[in-house]
């Protein structure tokens, strides 16, 4: 039997662009070279930036670009697509085993205190929450809204994995990032935390994704670990950039699939 279980996770907050479908043609091929299945996750758990006009395009643009997936809520003749919106109790209950395991803490600062206090920048220049500002007491919160919550990143630790495109990837704590969040005060789950629960409880065997998210794979393996569970296989893909050499915008529209789709172009030559 074959065991080899992928996915594709978009976020509806813009158009897909060139960079989606290769990603996403590369998650397929390596699904289908191992008799594998693919699944579609649609990650629209932020509700404030997450649209139902670019859930319907991107649906639109995978029929497009040819891309199928194997598995679905409804297993009918169609599979329908996951849609993370529709999991918030499964990532309360991995919220829930963080908070008794001590692994994370809540947190009321607003983005100036954390500015103020540190001044210090991770390597790719975001703030780094400085651990001077940690509180440990989370024991008697039985519900995450109205706080922001934050993992609890143990110190100068290099967390290393082998990337099946980019080979050994290391990241080190405090220098590349720090306490990172779990969810947020709007009662919205983090990507982090979403990601990881989703496919834990899929049985990802394998994440296909672009390589602006090699850093939160370090952030990942950390989960996994407080939850004590096996880390799949990652492959990230280059990423795609546009004539300037600048990265491709999900809200740039004149660079999406929807508006070459739009202009009859023939989707193969996309590849
Ligand atoms: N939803 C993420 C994105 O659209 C990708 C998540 C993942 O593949 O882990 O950027």
């Amino acid at each position: 039997m074959n065991s080899y279980r992928g996915r594709i996770a978009p976020t509806p907050t813009g158009f897909l662009h060139k960079g989606h479908a290769k990603t996403f043609k590369t998650a397929e091929n390596r699904a289908k070279s191992k008799n594998g299945t693919l699944i579609l996750r649609i990650e629209d758990i932020d509700h404030q930036r997450c649209k139902d006009q670019y859930t319907d395009a991107i649906l639109k643009d995978l029929q497009w670009v040819g891309i199928e997936w194997q598995e679905g809520p409804d297993h009918g003749g169609q599979f329908t697509p996951y849609h993370q919106s529709q999991r918030i109790p499964h990532f309360l209950k991995t919220w829930e085993t963080l908070r008794k395991k001590g692994f994370i803490y809540p947190c009321q600062l607003s983005r100036k205190d954390i500015l103020n206090a540190s001044g210090k920048k991770t390597s790719n220049g975001e703030i780094l929450f400085p651990n001077s500002l940690r509180s440990k007491d989370n024991s008697n919160i039985k519900s995450p809204d109205s706080y922001n919550w934050r993992f609890n990143v143990p110190e100068n630790r290099t967390i290393e994995f082998i990337d099946l495109n980019y080979g050994k990837c290391s990241y080190t704590t405090g220098i590349d990032f720090g306490d990172f969040m779990i969810w947020n005060r709007d009662n919205i789950p983090s990507y982090e935390l979403a990601v990881v629960t989703d496919d834990i409880a899929m049985k990802i065997t394998e994440v296909v994704r672009g390589a602006d998210l090699l850093i939160s794979t370090a952030r990942q393996i950390l989960i996994y670990e407080a939850l004590n569970q096996p880390v799949p296989a990652f492959y990230h893909c280059d990423l795609v950039t546009n004539e300037h050499g600048e990265k491709l915008a999900k809200q740039a529209k004149s660079e999406s699939l929807s508006e070459l789709r739009k202009q009859g172009v023939d989707p193969q030559s996309l590849f």
